[in-house]
């Protein structure tokens, strides 16, 4: 329990009630949620980014699922009379003292604080190309990756998740060689029929205007995995490329885009040609010419910070701080959210983390009410949205909703899929367990978010119902009213 003195608050203009570190999606939605809970209470956001994002526009699509815009906002505008901004850089911890050190020189006295310093895209560095090879993290690496796209013939692209898929189908008029190490697009968030779905939409191609629904059930085998299986502003999110020009300066042709899937690169080297300065090797052998490589292999998260009094946070294999199910760190009275935490409490049955803007908010949401529930020593419970896991997303200009385990994680090769497709409209695909419905991916405007949502939940037995479930004359909202 942490025992705060009001008083700090009046003595020294760096001293506060809550310190909370990064102004992006999970430190924003913390410091609204404490001022929400305990307004006037003395808040520092610290802040390397002179923008912060604030979530705008929310859309409630069903219980859990939610779509959402993200504004950004001048620091300095987000202040109120009891919330501090600070535009500077986190240096040092003195967990002891419950002092933090900025990089400017700043002593700032804290209560609790809470972590939100994000994370950084994992680059596949190779020495002497490193100007040639770009992450897409912020506002200023996309202004790179414009200016970029502006002055070259092609570029080769790496990766396979919601920022490579939005690139690809966004840019024009630039020739692009897409790497996948899997064997079809987006395999993050979709299964390989959906990507078929999409691939039309990619290449432009109409190849069926009937619009008509085929539903599918299939027994689904899942492929067991072997074991090999920097800068400054907060992340992007939805829509980051609506608000910029995205086109290279070619004839726009679909087969400007080559897709090689199944593949992972070896090397980037510089060349001396004359048309390319970068050759991208394969692992098998191929060697590709580019202007220069966008990395987009995911993100690690970003802590830079030290500790002076040798404590430091328990971390995940893959450098996320752990947190429980109250966002607490293994550290007293820090917490942390959003991307640079790993959630580290037994997770309920549909739900997993992601690095996304989703729960980044989420996070920072629980991270803000644990912390006033610390304050005034009161209990209190994990939120109902880390029951089941959902996100809202737009993939080729389609809203995809992921409900709980929507691409069969962790079912083993044990499970059921149905599908109802009609192409160019919409593709739904619900997994099954034991008749009992653990997922669904919706692309589409399909309107069954909050059928979907608590049919996971409530596990009734679908095997009654047979493929009626998902045929198109029924309306299965009608139906578990
Ligand atoms: P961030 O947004 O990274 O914010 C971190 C903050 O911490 C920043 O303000 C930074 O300046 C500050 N900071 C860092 N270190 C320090 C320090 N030492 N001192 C002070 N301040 C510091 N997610 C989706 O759900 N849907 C999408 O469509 C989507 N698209 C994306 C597209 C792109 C190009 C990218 C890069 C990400 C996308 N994501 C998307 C992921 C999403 O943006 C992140 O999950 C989310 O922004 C994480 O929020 P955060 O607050 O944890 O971290």
């Amino acid at each position: 329990r942490i025992v705060l003195h009001k008083s700090i608050t009046e003595n020294c203009q760096n001293e506060c009630s809550f310190l909370i570190v990064g102004g992006g999606i999970s430190g924003v939605s913390c410091v609204e949620t404490i001022n929400f809970l305990a307004p006037g209470e003395k808040i520092i956001i610290l802040t390397e980014s002179s923008l912060i994002k604030s979530v705008t526009n929310l859309v409630q699509l069903g219980k859990y699922a939610q779509r959402f815009d993200v504004k950004e906002i001048v620091a300095e505008n987000f202040a109120k009379p009891n919330i501090h901004v600070i535009t500077d850089e986190l240096k040092s911890i003195n967990s002891k003292e419950k002092i933090a050190k900025t990089a400017k020189g700043l002593i700032i006295k804290y209560g609790l604080a809470c972590i939100c310093t994000g994370a950084r895209p994992k680059i596949i560095h190779n020495k002497n190309v490193e100007e040639f090879v770009i992450g897409i993290r912020d506002t200023d690496s996309v202004k790179e990756f414009q200016k970029r796209i502006k002055t070259s013939k092609k570029f080769v692209l790496i990766g396979n998740g919601g920022i490579a898929s939005e690139i690809i189908y966004e840019i024009q008029n630039i020739q692009i060689e897409w790497l996948i190490k899997d064997n079809h697009m987006s395999s993050t968030f979709i299964d390989p029929g959906a990507s078929k779905f999409f691939e039309s939409r990619l290449r432009n191609k109409d190849y069926t205007k009937t619009n008509q629904s085929v539903v599918k059930r299939m027994r689904y085998m899942e492929e067991r995995k072997t074991s090999e299986e920097v800068r400054k502003g907060a992340a992007l999110g939805p829509d980051w490329h609506r608000l910029i020009d995205m086109s290279g300066n070619l004839n726009s042709n679909p087969e400007n885009i080559k897709i090689h899937y199944g593949v992972e690169v070896k090397t980037i080297t510089r060349v001396e040609e004359e048309e390319f300065l970068i050759c991208v090797e394969l692992m098998n052998g191929e060697k590709i010419l580019c202007d220069f490589v966008v990395s987009a292999t995911g993100v690690e998260p970003y802590k830079t910070f030290n500790f002076e009094d040798y404590v430091d946070f328990k971390c995940s294999d893959d450098g996320g701080i752990i947190v429980d199910a109250f966002m607490r760190s293994s550290v007293d009275s820090i917490y942390a959210a959003g991307d640079v935490c790993t959630a580290g409490w037994e997770h309920s049955k549909f739900w997993h983390q992601m690095r996304l803007w989703t729960q980044a908010r989420q996070m920072g949401m629980m991270a803000g009410k644990s912390m006033i529930a610390d304050y005034n020593k009161e209990e209190i419970y994990q939120d109902f949205c880390f029951e089941l896991f959902s996100h809202v997303t737009k993939l080729y200009g389609y809203q995809v909703v992921l409900l709980g385990r929507y691409n069969g994680q962790g079912l083993n090769d044990d499970y059921e899929l149905l599908f109802r497709i009609t192409p160019d409209k919409e593709y739904i695909k619900f997994v099954l367990k034991n008749g009992r419905l653990v997922g669904a991916l919706l692309i589409g405007e399909t309107g069954l978010e909050e059928t979907c949502e608590n049919l996971i939940l409530n596990q009734i037995d679908l095997t009654p119902y047979g493929d009626d479930i998902l045929n198109p004359n029924i309306d299965i909202e009608d139906y578990f009213d």
